[in-house]
């Protein structure tokens, strides 16, 4: 079974009440329930103002792939769960990122360049897949049309892929690499720009394939029980 924790800020949905209605059961919630009939999944929930952050040692030694939706409040994310979180990154766990997660700081740490972009509110979006073998591509179509999202563009700063397996356009005029993937240690990293959190795109049945792809792929095969470390022979 696959141990899937998805980490939600959890802020506009609590405080604005447009979002409200989009996810009265928070964002977190939604993705749980595309989820859950997923028979080689086990899926729990944990948000920011849970204890210690909801990411504590005892919920990501017990995670296989970290789901992490975050915009508002990037830097209320203390040194101490940054520094938790990638630790586990490095000795396994999967992560996956999701839209504004790009500018979290986990994200930003894992990369090691400053994870900005070009933004414009409210546009159309064709979302291309551009790595059909890729096993996060596996099912979907070659273009994915989203009505509403949110404009990200490029330049990202990110450093270069493993792999770029979607390629978003905007009517706006920009594109954006946004699906990519990266190893950082042992752990697998998928950034995925979908998901703003004014349209309910989790429910689009090719965005769950891919989330769910995502989580299969990231999986670790090799977790270790302790972060790696220097090693004196002799
Ligand atoms: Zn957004």
């Amino acid at each position: 079974m696959i141990r899937v924790t998805i980490w939600n800020e959890y802020e506009h949905e609590r405080n604005i009440p447009g979002i409200m209605a989009v996810y009265p059961e928070g964002i977190h919630g939604a993705l749980k329930k595309n989820l859950d009939p997923e028979e080689d999944m086990i899926v729990r929930c944990s948000t920011l103002d849970d204890p210690e952050q909801g990411l504590s040692e005892e919920i990501l030694a017990d995670t296989d792939v970290l789901i992490w939706w975050s915009h508002a409040r990037q830097d209320d994310v203390t040194d101490k769960t940054v520094e938790r979180v990638i630790r586990h990154v490095h000795s396994g766990m999967g992560l996956i990122a999701l839209h504004s997660a790009h500018f979290s700081r986990v994200f930003r740490r894992l990369m090691g360049t400053p994870c900005t972009l070009s933004w414009k509110h409210g546009d159309r979006e064709k979302l291309f897949c551009v790595e059909p073998s890729h096993p996060i591509a596996k099912g979907i179509p070659a273009c994915i049309e989203l009505e509403d999202e949110e404009l990200y563009g490029e330049p990202f700063s990110i450093p270069k892929p493993d792999d770029v397996v979607f390629m978003g356009w905007f009517e706006g005029g920009a594109v954006f690499r946004s699906g990519c993937t990266f190893t950082r240690g042992y752990g697998r990293i998928f950034y995925f720009q979908p998901g703003h959190e004014e349209n309910r795109v989790y429910d689009h049945p090719d965005i769950r394939r891919i989330i769910v792809n995502s989580i299969r792929w990231a999986a670790p095969s090799v977790r270790l029980a302790a972060p790696p470390d220097n090693v004196e022979l002799g």
